[in-house]
């Protein structure tokens, strides 16, 4: 083989060799983040159904933390794991996913099962379902891995805190601790449950975006009409 056809050769591999990695890392964040969650849902949905409750809204912890706009985009355009890797997947959520199964694993974690929990608000009934990442004692566990690249963004972010007191409400805990893994450093914050009080307001207030800097990242900005773009990308 000449010297130019084996560098093709060696050229060709490595650009299979990645397409194949980035299509498993799309296909493993597709199931573990996105088919999950609308299969617990649409499970519910149905569980309730067929129990005669049909007057109630089901709402994913990952949905009510964060721009409902944005959640109605997902359900719409996000079908395949072709769609998720336009729409939302990127490699650092694979840091990010890495860094949670060592954390558990290296402190045998309990991983957090599926629940859910009604609410009453006004005349309608919402339920709220999700799974933490880990239960520790009597508190749930959120984990979180911030990469190099990101030292700039807020860590946590708003949702992130919004998150963990949201699944220790869901838990029946008082409180969550949320674990915050820097390239160099980690931190424990403990957050406190929301009352129910707290989580009618937040399903009252669920608005398109929830925070202003969602819009920023936001892989459906261009298609949006809500958008808010007035927020100073240096703020977060
Ligand atoms: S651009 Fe902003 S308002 Fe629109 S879906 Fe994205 S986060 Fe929500």
């Amino acid at each position: 083989m000449s010297v130019k056809n084996l560098v093709e050769e060696l050229k060709k591999i490595s650009e299979n060799f990645k397409n194949q990695l980035l299509n498993s890392f799309t296909q493993y964040s597709f199931e573990r983040y996105y088919r999950r969650r609308y299969e617990t849902k649409y499970k519910l949905i149905d569980l309730l159904k067929s129990l005669g409750i049909e007057n109630c809204e089901v709402i994913h912890v990952s949905e009510l933390i964060k721009c409902k706009q944005q959640c109605i985009f997902e359900e719409h355009y996000i079908k395949t794991p072709e769609d998720y890797a336009k729409y939302c997947f990127r490699v650092s959520m694979i840091f990010g996913d890495a860094i949670e199964r060592e954390v558990i694993d290296l402190m045998k974690l309990p991983k957090g099962y599926i629940t859910f929990k009604k609410i009453e608000v006004g005349s309608k009934t919402y339920v709220i379902v999700g799974s933490c990442d880990a239960i520790f004692e009597d508190y749930v566990i959120e984990i979180k891995a911030r990469t190099k690249f990101e030292q700039d963004r807020v860590f946590p972010t708003p949702l992130q805190i919004a998150q963990t007191k949201l699944y220790a409400w869901l838990y029946n805990k008082q409180y969550g601790l949320l674990i915050l893994v820097h390239p160099n450093d980690v931190n424990v914050i403990v957050e406190k449950a929301y009352t129910d009080n707290e989580v009618r307001d937040l399903i009252l207030t669920w608005s398109s975006p929830r925070y202003p800097f969602e819009c920023i990242y936001c892989t459906f900005k261009d298609i949006c009409k809500q958008r808010q773009m007035q927020v100073l990308i240096t703020d977060y």
